[in-house]
């Protein structure tokens, strides 16, 4: 049996105060839903924050992107050993806002996803099709390339300890969500593709759904058999919402 992950994605939002009061809300309504996992990637300011709030807590906290280099002259980049320093546990690589608006390739991705499993961590690999490829029946293709250039790069023992999250890009932050059908269909696709590379990679692989997942339709989400949890975008910033969806994860978890 997979666990059930949820993991908030705080995009460029913050300030030390409002997220005192966030993490103190998530904290306190999650602290007694012991079945399922949880997680905040929030901005590199805000990682000593999250660290000293989070620890010995039962929400891991992580970042939103990282070099793909050790160190070096890379102006304005941040190392993998750097978020180790910070205690993260998870890295997202590969979301469509840093594909679509900072140009980063597949190959990028696949050289990010093995910094951060080198340096330790649990990289959350985002996959999705646009709403041009979606109609125009080419979802599968998409995300088989994405996917990829990944597992071709790293390899079984990497996507092992790995998340991959299945986002199509016309339903973040758009309020628009895939149905549990369609995202099912999806994610049972990127199973089979794993499996490819190996079957008992594939069974215990953690893929999380995003895409406006909210309170009122993460728990079908979450019923759906490939789907492992959520990537939570703008509903990451508001306590209550959070919480409700992570208690449909547990809720879930709990069967
Ligand atoms: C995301 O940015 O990863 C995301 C899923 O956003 P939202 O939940 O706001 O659609």
């Amino acid at each position: 049996m997979r666990q059930k992950l949820v993991v908030g994605n705080w995009k460029m939002y913050g300030r030390l105060e409002r997220n005192r009061t966030l993490l103190e809300g998530v904290l306190s309504g999650v602290r007694d839903l012991t079945q399922a996992a949880y997680g905040v990637c929030v901005p590199y300011p805000y990682l000593a924050q999250a660290q000293v709030m989070l620890q010995g807590s039962n929400v891991a906290w992580g970042a939103q992107n990282l070099s793909q280099h050790e160190e070096g002259a890379f102006t304005g980049a941040v190392a993998p050993g750097m978020l180790v320093d910070f205690g993260c546990r998870y890295v997202i690589i590969g979301h469509s806002e840093r594909r679509a608006l900072f140009h980063e390739s597949n190959d990028i991705a696949a050289a990010k996803f093995d910094a951060a499993i080198k340096a330790g961590m649990t990289p959350i690999f985002c996959v999705g099709e646009t709403l041009v490829e979606r109609e125009s029946g080419v979802t599968e293709q998409v995300v088989a390339r994405q996917l990829d250039v990944v597992l071709n790069h790293v390899g079984a023992a990497a996507v092992a300890k790995s998340v991959i999250a299945y986002e199509p890009v016309w339903a973040i932050g758009t309020g628009k969500t895939a149905t549990p059908e369609q995202a099912q269909a999806v994610h049972a696709f990127i199973r089979a593709q794993v499996a490819q590379l190996d079957e008992q990679t594939a069974q215990a692989l953690c893929i999380l759904y995003g895409g406006s997942v909210k309170p009122n339709n993460a728990e079908q989400l979450f019923a759906m058999p490939d789907i492992d949890g959520g990537l939570i975008g703008g509903a990451s910033l508001v306590a209550e919402d959070f919480v409700a969806i992570c208690s449909a994860a547990n809720a879930a978890a709990a069967g």
